[in-house]
Formats: structure tokens, C-alpha cells, sequence
């Protein structure tokens, strides 16, 4: 538990725990606030300058939209491969021309003061090469998730970015979601008595068979690296706790279609409180969930893991929390914490 009620202390745990480098990793839910996410969005006059990496659709249709709500940081350049979009962005969102690199002059961004933070938004692979890279011409990175594709890349990302003093960032979205935080609290606090069961499940059905996420060498897997990833996380912050073991399962129906990455896959983790997960995560299907169910009652949320639409309820109500922009929320919350260094 928190041992400090300090409001101001509290939000300087949170933005430490959430927005904090390397530090994001140790989450732990007992200092989140719904309170606290005021802390993100407070503008302190200055604004930090980001740069985009791969304009794609997230970068297109999350990205840059929410950088137009944020309060501590605004979209100063962008960094893209084809000519045509660098035209369209550049009238669109006023970037001046000093502020559009490819992937050739990439490395000079270094001697550009406009950019304080890159934000990498490429395929899965790519993530660790442009990160690295940002941090050496002496940018704070913002990698989008999965962090990397395999183990020994994420701790070479780790190491490497250590030394040259900058802070990394992972585009985890969902730490800044008013319905995500208190299921969290409510699982962390014990308000139902303890976790026995989480139930959790992202997936959805994919389309074009030919694009980047079902390529193995791109994507480093199937569902489980793509969205897979947010129901770990919602089962360890909901517990508090970190899996002791894990076993699994793969399905698959379309061989052809999935020949390089995985369908479906079960896995249940258990925790040492003795709570246990039984997840899921297909690329053949819709579906979201988040069960969280305690000794005294439980949380239901679905949708849950998504950019908007959240909702759900306890044994008790319906829940009734506020729709937030959860990338807006994140950036600001990132930049205010470099801002504010004794934030961090
Ligand atoms: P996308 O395919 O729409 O965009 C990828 C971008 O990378 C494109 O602009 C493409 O031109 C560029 N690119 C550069 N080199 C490439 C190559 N060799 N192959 C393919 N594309 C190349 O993908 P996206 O959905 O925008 O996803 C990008 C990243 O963002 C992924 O890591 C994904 O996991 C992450 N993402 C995060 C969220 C979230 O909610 N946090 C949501 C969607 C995507």
C-alpha cells in the first residue's frame, strides 16, 4: 500500500511509476489515481518537441491526432520514407521542412533542438534499431509495443540507451485508462477481498494476408506479441503481482494465413498470492475482455483494451469513469515528467 496520502506525493509516484523511463517496468498499481491523471494533462507553458517515426496508421490515426490535444508536447517532425506523406503531413500539421527526415538522414536529427523525444512507430523488428539510434543523436525514445521482439533485444535496448543518459518510454497506452486503473485499484487495494481468477482476452480478425504483423521477421510473432501483450499486463497490474509460472496453448485453422506466426493461443499464469490467469489471444476473431473476480465480488469490463468505448461494471454497479485520449494522456504524462525532472 501507499504510505503516504500526500495528494502531491501520490502524483509524483504515479508519474514516476507510469511515465518514468526505464522505471515503467517495475509498475506497480498501489499509487494509481484516477486523480493523478490531472497530473498528465497539466501544462506547464513549456512543450517538448516530438518526432514521429514511420507514418503508419497508428501514427496517422492516434498519433498525430492526439498531439494536437496535448499540453506538454506537440508534434515538431516527422520521419518518413515516402515522399508524398512528408508533403501531405507538412501542410497538414505545419512541420517545417528542417523537421522532416528518411530513414537515410535519419542520424542527423541529432543537431535538431526542435526535437526533444522520438517516438518510434514501425513495425515490431524495426523498434530497437531506431530507438537505439534516437538515443544516440540524443533524443529521449518512445518505443512503440512490443518493445522488441525477442528478450536479448530488449535488454541490448535497455543497456545501449542507459549509456547515453537518455530515458526510454514504451507506447503503452492503457496505464492512463480511467476503467483499466481501477480495476487495478480495486484488485491492488482488495476493496473485494483478494484476486482468485483473472479472465482475460484481446483479439481481433485480421485482414490483408500480405501486410507486416502476420511476417515473423517484422512482427517477431503472431497475437500475442501484438495485443496479447495488454492482457499480461492488465493480470499483473490487477494483481499487483508478477507470474511465477506459465503454460500455454496454440491453436490454429488457417495454415496458409498464419504459416509464419500463431492464430490463437491460451496461457494461464499463476501468481504468488496464488491467483491464477486463464488468457487468451487470436487473430481470427473480435474479442475483449477483462474478469477480475475476488474473494467478495468482480469486475467485468469489455470492451476494455481499445483507444475508446470502454465501460463495464463490479458485482455492485455499473461503472461510470470518464473517456479519456489515452495517447494525449500518455505523452503529456512523458513529457511532463522530463519537464519536471524532480518528477521523475
Ligand atoms: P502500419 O503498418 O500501419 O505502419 C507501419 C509504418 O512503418 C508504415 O508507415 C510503413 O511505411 C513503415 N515501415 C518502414 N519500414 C517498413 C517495413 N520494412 N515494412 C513495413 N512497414 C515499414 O502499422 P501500425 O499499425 O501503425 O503499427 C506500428 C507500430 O505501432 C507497431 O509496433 C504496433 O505494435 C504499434 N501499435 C501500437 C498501438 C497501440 O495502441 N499502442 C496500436 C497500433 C499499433
Amino acid at each position: 500500500m501507499e504510505p503516504h496520502s500526500n495528494e502531491s506525493l501520490n502524483r509524483r509516484h504515479f508519474t514516476k511509476k507510469l511515465a518514468g523511463g526505464l522505471g515503467a517496468f517495475a509498475l506497480t498499481t498501489s499509487t494509481i489515481g484516477l486523480g493523478a491523471l490531472d497530473a498528465c494533462a497539466q501544462a506547464s507553458g513549456e512543450k517538448l518537441g516530438i518526432a514521429l517515426v514511420g507514418l503508419g496508421n497508428y501514427a496517422t490515426n492516434q498519433l498525430a491526432p492526439a498531439l494536437q490535444e496535448t499540453k506538454n508536447c506537440y508534434l515538431a517532425g516527422i520521419v518518413t520514407g515516402t515522399p508524398e506523406k512528408a508533403e501531405k503531413w507538412k501542410s497538414k500539421y505545419n512541420i517545417p521542412d528542417k523537421n522532416i527526415y528518411n530513414y537515410d538522414n535519419f542520424d542527423d536529427i541529432k543537431d535538431n533542438p526542435d526535437i526533444d523525444i522520438v517516438y518510434v512507430v514501425l513495425p515490431n523488428s524495426m523498434h530497437m534499431e531506431y530507438s537505439i539510434r534516437a538515443a544516440k543523436a540524443g533524443k529521449h525514445v518512445i518505443s512503440e509495443k512490443p518493445m522488441a521482439t525477442n528478450l536479448a533485444d530488449a535488454e541490448k535496448m535497455v543497456r545501449d540507451i542507459k549509456k547515453t543518459g537518455k530515458n526510454l518510454y514504451i507506447g503503452y497506452r492503457l496505464h492512463y485508462e480511467p476503467y483499466n486503473l481501477e480495476a487495478a485499484r480495486i484488485g491492488t487495494e482488495g476493496d473485494f477481498g483478494k484476486v482468485k481468477v483473472f479472465e482475460g482476452s484481446f483479439g481481433f480478425k485480421i485482414g490483408d494476408p500480405t501486410q507486416w504483423r502476420l511476417n515473423k521477421e517484422l512482427a517477431g510473432g503472431g497475437p500475442l506479441m501484438d495485443v496479447g501483450i495488454y492482457v499480461i499486463q492488465a493480470a499483473r497490474y490487477c494483481t499487483g503481482e508478477e507470474p511465477i509460472a506459465i503454460t500455454a496453448q496454440e491453436y490454429k485453422t488457417d495454415q496458409v494465413k498464419f504459416a509464419q506466426v500463431d492464430e490463437t493461443i491460451f496461457w494461464q499464469m499463476e501468481f504468488p498470492s496464488g491467483a491464477v490467469a486463464n488468457c487468451s489471444t487470436t487473430y481470427a476473431s473480435n474479442i475483449q475482455r477483462l474478469f477480475l473476480s475476488c474473494e467478495n465480488g468482480y469486475v467485468d469490463l469489455s470492451p476494455v483494451y481499445g483507444y475508446g468505448g470502454i465501460g463495464g461494471k463490479t458485482h455492485k454497479k455499473t461503472l461510470e469513469l470518464p473517456a479519456v485520449n489515452q495517447q494525449a494522456l500518455h505523452m503529456d504524462g512523458i513529457a511532463y515528467s522530463l519537464i519536471h525532472a524532480d518528477y521523475r
